[in-house]
């Protein structure tokens, strides 16, 4: 039976003997080939769904990690300031583990299903009046002062448990995959990948990090004050692990660029087309892989190509609503029914 990603991968991973696993089952996420949009493309393509974690995002897999650690040491409250994926998980896996949660969100700017999780699992919410870096800073002051564990991908420990997806992918394929594309917000999971691949010694990846034009500090060498974007999950203005990032796609010969958010919305239509819905910003990663497929010396032709989609589409269902087809409505009558199929 398959037990969470610690009981599979845990002696890869630096964590504290005294850890005490606290887990929802998380990881083990499907590789799903894509084969018609590869074709499009001109590479082989995979999507690393991590939509299908306990709470919808990648974020589970380092959250396991991290209050799985903070309950050896006897932590009663957790804390982080989250775009909404790391709130719904910490709520979910404080709450598998008996211990308070407190997260902080910015006022107005999380998508609808991620606040509704935190809410579910009981999490204490505070939006604040301000962007997600803001909150960052006053989680990382109040855990400094105070008793209260920090949960955010600062912390060492939810890095070691993203590791794992990176684990997974090589145990799948036999071997690392030439690129990964994956969006990058505050940088923990580019960090934790890279970390993953290089511990396993199955290969490296090239590695394309990608986020959105509206909140690419890491593009434009320089945070951003005001983030803007409608892949909220990476309207991040100061990417707490920036320099990593920078340095782990520097070292895998890979590329950072930054994709607009209409390319991202296509980038998610197309996803859809062949069977995957994801959030926004789960979608940044092709977006970035159909961009680059548009230039004369696409380094990706005839590659094995991974992309990581971090977050299931229905974290987000207001997106769709806003930026797709509504649909249409007709009479209870036959007539009616036949004329709407016949003439779409
Ligand atoms: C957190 C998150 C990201 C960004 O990951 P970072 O580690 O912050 O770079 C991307 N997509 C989704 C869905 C997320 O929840």
């Amino acid at each position: 039976m398959y037990r969470g990603v610690l009981e599979r991968y845990g002696h890869w991973l630096d964590l504290p003997a005294y850890t005490q696993v606290v887990t929802l089952l998380e990881g083990n996420t499907p590789l799903i080939p894509m084969p018609r949009l590869g074709r499009e493309v001109g590479c082989e393509l995979f999507v690393k769904f991590e939509g299908v974690n306990p709470t919808g995002s990648f974020k589970d897999r380092g959250m396991t990690a991290a209050i799985s650690e903070a309950a050896g040491r006897g932590v009663q409250t957790v804390i982080c300031a989250s775009t909404g994926n790391t709130a719904a998980s910490a709520a979910a896996y404080a709450a598998r583990a008996g211990m308070r949660a407190i997260v902080l969100i910015p006022e107005g700017k999380v998508a609808v299903g991620k606040l509704a999780g935190a809410l579910a699992y009981g999490a204490e919410v505070i939006q604040v009046q301000g962007s997600f870096d803001a909150a960052l800073s006053l989680v990382v002051e109040i855990t400094q002062k105070t008793p209260i564990t920090l949960v955010n991908s600062i912390n060492p420990y939810r890095i070691e448990g993203q590791k794992t997806a990176a684990f997974e992918i090589c145990d799948t394929l036999g071997r690392a995959p030439d690129w990964l594309c994956l969006p990058v917000g505050n940088a923990g999971n580019i960090t934790s990948y890279w970390a993953g691949f290089r511990q396993y010694q199955k290969g490296q990846p090239r590695l394309l990090g990608v986020q959105a034009e509206g909140a690419a500090p890491l593009v434009y060498g320089h945070p951003i004050e005001h983030p803007e974007t409608i892949a909220t999950a990476i309207r991040i203005g100061k990417p707490a692990r920036g320099e990593q990032a920078l340095a782990a796609i520097q070292e895998s010969q890979g590329k950072l660029l930054a994709v607009s958010d209409e390319a991202i919305l296509q980038a998610q239509r197309l996803l859809a087309s062949e069977g995957l819905w994801v959030e926004p910003a789960s979608a940044a990663g092709f977006a970035g892989l159909l961009a680059e497929s548009q230039r004369p010396d696409f380094p990706m032709r005839g590659k094995t190509v991974v992309v990581v989609c971090t977050g299931h589409g229905l974290k987000d269902p207001a997106i769709i609503a806003e930026h797709f087809a509504s649909p249409r409505c007709i009479p209870a009558e036959y007539d009616a029914l036949v004329e709407a199929v016949l003439r779409p």
